[in-house]
């Protein structure tokens, strides 16, 4: 039922055996094994399709999983160029399967945090990788490091028949979304709702509930949507986060949700969870 991407993978992750160095051995060099290649976010296609040519040996290809017939897939990381193309055009234009996103979303993760935590945050020596991608380990100290995954709330604030929506400056003219923050240590789910909601538009939201999360690889949240019942209308925008908020009618979403608004106005793209959320808020009227 759901349009977004980044929810579906096709691969089992095989958990239980990518961390034996044998098994990954034997993945790494199977004439089958598939190997993106991206640079970032963006990724190498081949006639629009994706280029898979096992050059898996390269130990710092990272292990993905298995696909429905067999074939293990890998990711590693190239040097930047002109004829790789952006995750988000390939999502916008179709060009390739939906579940393949979910592929695209775990290896541009992992290989982003492997760029960037190259060094050990306690002493800062050099790590190296280990577990086929899944662990750097401190050779200087001992200690081991995990793949991060930032979570963000992104929410639907309702009151009656109306939805707060905003925009920020460096969105395409007339789109609105969700408002949207990172979480912060020690912090519920629904607390990290009401603070971002209070702080960026004034408004006070009582109850909330979980709607749906989605993987967003730019280059590492977990967008987790929730539904908000907001206590006052009055909004009090922070400028430094939003360059505008409103209350919108139901029937004047529903246009912006389908490109059909008289002012051009626009709710954010199908693929994104912000789509889904506030369809979700309006049905459940
Ligand atoms: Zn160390």
């Amino acid at each position: 039922m759901s349009t977004i991407a980044f929810v579906s993978s096709p691969l089992d992750r095989n958990a239980n055996n990518r961390t034996k160095p044998d098994f990954v051995a034997e993945r790494r060099s199977h004439p089958s094994t598939k190997v993106l290649q991206l640079a970032g976010d963006t990724i190498r296609l081949e006639n629009d399709k994706l280029y898979t040519a096992n050059d898996a040996t390269e130990a710092e290809a990272i292990y993905l999983g298995e696909d429905d017939v067999g074939h293990a897939w890998f990711a590693r990381g190239i040097a930047p160029n002109e004829t790789l193309k952006p995750i988000r055009a390939v999502m916008i234009e179709h060009l390739l399967p939906k579940a393949t996103f979910s592929i695209l979303a775990q290896a541009r993760s992992l290989l982003h945090w492997h760029e960037s935590h190259g060094f050990c945050a306690k002493c800062g020596a050099k790590s190296v990788m280990s577990d086929a991608g899944y662990r750097r380990h401190c050779e200087a100290c001992g200690a081991d490091h995990f793949p991060r995954t930032d979570p963000v709330v992104i929410m639907a604030v309702r009151h009656g028949q109306k939805l707060l929506l905003g925009r920020q400056s460096s969105w395409p003219p007339g789109m609105y979304s969700a408002l949207a923050g990172f979480m912060e240590p020690g912090e519920t789910m629904e607390a990290a709702v009401r603070r971002e909601v209070l702080e960026e538009a004034g408004i006070t939201v009582g109850a909330v509930t979980y709607a749906a999360c989605q993987p967003w690889p730019f280059p590492s949240s977990l967008m987790i949507g929730m539904i908000g019942e907001a206590e006052s209308t009055e909004i009090k925008i922070d400028k430094a986060e939003l360059e505008d908020a409103r209350w919108f009618e139901r029937a004047e979403v529903e246009l912006m949700l389908n490109n059909k608004h008289p002012e051009g106005l626009t709710a954010s793209h199908p693929y994104a969870i912000a789509h889904l959320l506030i369809k979700t808020a309006l049905d459940a009227k």
